[in-house]
């Protein structure tokens, strides 16, 4: 049997025409029509007024804290429970992360930001948030404690792209935000990445810095620096086919979630990551916990069917990297991490497959 993958990319059948498109226009490199219109389409879809195609969501993160001032010796709150690509662009600004541990919901705990924000050696100036496989955090308290303090709030919308939260999108409630196409998101364009902001300005900053800050001469002047991070037209044509399909991608990521639930409901020891009210998350990857089985054992059982599984992100707090780093905890996110397991969830897999994936489990438990 074919390996199963956790998230493998999910083509539209469009992708190769709007490719031959940019090869006939010869709009190979750099920018080119496709890439407008990839912009276009998560501006229709998320309702959000600017965005900014790039290489990577990290790179759209770097360039936030760049744009918003972020520079050496700042300090940046931000979720402990999360992926590096969240994270390290604190580090490329030489700020000072400020790690904050999760809650019920597993997101960030609102409560233990206000005490991060209390003990801070020095006024943190921005909030990164990531809305962890694709359910949003909570945001109504999250916004209220940021305009408080006076905190710019930045969207890691890397894994929640099409979820919703009072029925607007994620990525468009923060000051900036970004979006991931890597090979095995919601939507893929190989790699790639959106900023998207309500702010014009940090757009076009950001837009200035992502084509190494060149100066609007003929020839190139420069007085500051920038970085080599716009996305081609070429996977922005992938990117404008993926798009037309993100509502069903969506739709079958919750119905694979539902279907795994329901297929699991009778294992008392197994919890389900919560959707948090009001919401509607991505349901990225299907994420759960055990209460007394050691995941492992079950990542190589399922590893010896050819089915891919992982632990959940190891929290940021207790990666070597960040041994010095402050951090306000509570014991959830390493919780989660000993005892959760992803399971494979791509919107390509068929009911057939969770369902072979769930028999496995239920004899493994
Ligand atoms: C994938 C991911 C990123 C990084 O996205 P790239 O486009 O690969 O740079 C950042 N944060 C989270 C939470 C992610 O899952």
């Amino acid at each position: 049997m074919d390996r199963i993958f956790l998230s493998p990319p999910h083509m539209s059948g469009k992708e190769q025409q709007y490719i031959a498109e940019v090869f006939e226009s010869n709009y190979i490199a750099p920018l080119g029509a496709f890439v407008n219109r990839f912009e276009e389409s998560i501006k229709a879809y998320t309702k959000v007024p600017y965005a900014l195609a790039l290489s990577s969501a990290t790179a759209g993160l770097h360039l936030a804290l760049r744009v918003l001032g972020i520079g050496a010796g700042d300090y940046v709150l931000t979720s402990s429970f999360t992926f590096i690509g969240s994270v390290s662009p604190i580090l490329y600004q030489h700020a000072n992360a400020i790690f904050i541990d999760s809650d019920e919901s597993w997101n960030i705990s609102p409560k233990l930001l206000k005490e991060a924000i209390v003990k801070a050696p020095k006024k943190p100036k921005a909030l990164i948030i990531t809305h962890l496989y694709g359910q949003v955090c909570k945001l109504d308290e999250i916004i209220t404690i940021c305009k408080e303090e006076g905190i710019y709030l930045i969207e890691d919308a890397a894994e929640s792209l099409g979820a919703t939260y009072h029925g607007k999108q994620s990525g468009t409630f923060g000051d900036m935000a970004v979006y991931s196409f890597n090979g095995n998101k919601i939507l893929t364009t190989s790699g790639g990445g959106m900023l998207v902001s309500k702010n014009e300005e940090w757009i076009e900053k950001a837009k200035f810095l992502s084509t190494q800050a060149k100066e609007d001469y003929l020839h190139y002047e420069h007085k500051e620096f920038g970085y080599n991070y716009r996305m081609s037209n070429v996977l922005a044509a992938i990117g404008v086919a993926q798009m037309e399909v993100l509502e069903s991608r969506v739709s079958r990521r919750r119905e694979i979630f539902e279907r795994y639930q329901k297929n699991l409901s009778q294992i008392d020891e197994i919890e389900f990551m919560p959707e948090i009210q009001n919401s509607r998350g991505s349901r990225w990857l299907m994420t759960l916990t055990f209460s007394k089985t050691n995941p492992q054992k079950i990542i190589e059982l399922l590893e010896k069917e050819n089915i891919e599984s992982r632990p959940l992100w190891k929290p940021m707090h207790m990666q070597p990297l960040f041994k010095d780093a402050m951090v306000v905890e509570n014991g959830q996110s390493e919780k989660y991490f000993t005892q959760g397991i992803c399971l494979p969830s791509g919107s390509s897999m068929s009911n057939d497959t969770v369902d072979y994936i769930c028999s496995i489990l239920k004899a493994a438990l």
